[in-house]
């Protein structure tokens, strides 16, 4: 049936498609921006607070437990005993020991010693604990010490004198008043305290922490690093080779970098009592989980509205249009079908009688002198005439008999599967019915018509034509008559 909605309207898809889209495109626009906002949040958190903060931490820890001991080797290179002693022949070694016995006890160091370039003893607490060569690998430091330009050098190394535990050692170089090399001392220190900081760290907040020497060399890692190790290269580590000149060169920065296909963030702060710099790395696919798992979730939801939406919209949509395709089919005032209705379903049961070649046929009614009865009884008395005898004609036809409000006070009524003679019988029975059942005095004209199957007036015009012209002969007639063609 045609409706009187617009094109825009009737391309029912086209604006399901829309509403659709719109919805989504609102939807996601919203919970991405609020994904994006979140991200960068946590991001610029995990770089602005959380690593910095480790980095802070452990710094003032490793202050701690090494700016004394830096200061304690210094005063040691400084003794004039230490030195006396030296330049004297190293005569009386429990001396030696004395002095680094109380070293190690008062400043409560892990070790202390002195190397003598003059004997190449190394003593320590307890007394001479070997002496140093230049081709033991193990020696390879006090070489080291010898020949550099700095004062001192921190060396993480595994203590001889402690079951070679790792240890972080504070070599100084020791003169005599002339300023010549006579040796290096200085205290060592167990790095279980760092290391142990480290770990926890690691293992609480799912950081990598590590120290990188200045050539980019891992010196000291927490155990649970996974990606680097003491003497790893970083110029060998993917993701890190990219960022390891950047941070190498600045005192204190914040890196990102994929490793595996994932973003880590880094942030590098050079110690410059270590000369060392150290990393703390996080990898962000965890922070994220919670705000992508909330992401698929509001997608989830937001879908889920979407179809709600959809389906409502779509049983409002189908209601609207059935009503609207009600009313623009149904004459108001008797309910019956509209001529527009009447065209449609004569076409339509035309084209099916061709089809089939059962017989059609069409009757038309004219109420008579309803001028007058109007006139008489008055327009509303009129009107509720006109539903009486629409509900008459309902009463006494089939329900597979369309009936129409053809104008006014004129009906009509298309009988499939009845030729001429038939349909003339139903139109009597009506305008039988219509003189017993519509008031006194109420009486109706009927002209009667058959489609033309095959001939050359098979057109509903020509078809309405006769119909009409029968009623007309049935108004000549003296009313209250059926007539056929
Ligand atoms: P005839 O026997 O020749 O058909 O006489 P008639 O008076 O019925 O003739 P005509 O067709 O000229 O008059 C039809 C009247 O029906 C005129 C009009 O005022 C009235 N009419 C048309 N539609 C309505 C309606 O909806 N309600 C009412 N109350 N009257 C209507
Ligand atoms: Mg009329
Ligand atoms: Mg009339």
């Amino acid at each position: 049936m045609q409706t009187p909605l617009s094109p825009f309207w009737q391309r029912r898809w086209l604006v399901l498609f829309t509403v659709a889209l719109t919805l989504l495109l609102g939807f996601a626009f919203t919970v991405l921006t609020s994904y994006a906002v979140s991200h960068k949040e946590i991001r610029e958190g995990i770089l602005s607070t959380e690593l910095p903060l480790t980095s802070d931490n452990i710094y003032s820890e490793i202050q701690k437990d090494l700016v004394r001991p830096i200061l304690i080797s210094s005063m040691m290179a400084r003794d004039t005993f230490v030195r006396d002693w030296a330049i004297g022949g190293e005569h009386d070694v429990s001396r030696m020991n004395r002095y680094l016995q109380e070293v190690s006890t008062h400043y409560n160091t892990f070790n202390s010693f002195f190397v003598s370039d003059a004997s190449h003893n190394y003593y320590y607490p307890k007394g001479v604990l070997k002496k140093i060569e230049e081709k033991q690998a193990r020696d390879a430091w006090y070489f080291r010490v010898r020949n550099m330009q700095e004062a001192y050098e921190i060396n993480v190394d595994y203590d001889q004198a402690h079951q070679d535990r790792l240890a972080i050692f504070i070599n100084y170089r020791v003169f005599d008043y002339d300023n010549h090399f006579i040796g290096a001392t200085g205290v060592g220190l167990a790095a279980d305290n760092v290391t142990d900081l480290i770990s926890t760290y690691q293992k609480r907040y799912g950081r990598e922490i590590y120290f990188v020497d200045t050539a980019g060399r891992v010196t000291m890692a927490g155990e649970s690093v996974h990606t680097v190790k003491p003497g790893t290269q970083l110029q060998n580590v993917e993701g890190l080779k990219t960022i390891l000149a950047a941070a190498l060169a600045n005192k204190q920065k914040s890196f990102e970098y994929r490793q595996d296909g994932r973003l880590h963030l880094l942030n590098v702060r050079y110690i410059s009592e270590l000369k060392w710099y150290l990393f703390v790395a996080k990898e962000t696919d965890s922070a994220f989980s919670n705000i992508r798992h909330a992401l698929f979730i509001n997608l989830a939801i937001c879908l889920l509205v979407t179809v709600i939406v959809l389906v409502v919209f779509i049983r409002g949509f189908g209601r609207y249009q059935r009503q609207l395709e009600a009313l623009a089919t149904t004459d108001p005032l008797t309910k019956l079908y509209n001529r527009r209705a009447y065209a449609q379903h004569l076409n339509r049961s035309m084209r099916e009688g061709k089809r089939s070649g059962s017989p059609l046929s069409l009757v038309m009614m004219d109420l008579d002198h309803f001028k007058q009865f109007n006139d008489t009884h008055g327009h509303n008395k009129g009107d509720t005439l006109l539903q009486q005898v629409a509900q008459t004609l309902q009463n006494n036809l089939r329900t597979t008999d369309m009936i129409c409000r053809w104008g006014g006070e004129e009906f009509s009524v298309i009988l499939k599967d009845s030729p001429l003679q038939q349909a003339t019988e139903v139109a009597e029975k009506l305008r039988q019915a219509i003189t017993e059942e519509c008031g006194a005095g109420v009486t109706a004209s009927f002209g009667v018509a058959q489609l033309d199957l095959g001939g050359p007036d098979a057109s509903a015009e020509s078809l309405l034509g006769r119909a009409d012209a029968a009623l007309y002969a049935a108004k000549q007639a003296g009313r209250n008559c059926v007539k056929q063609t």
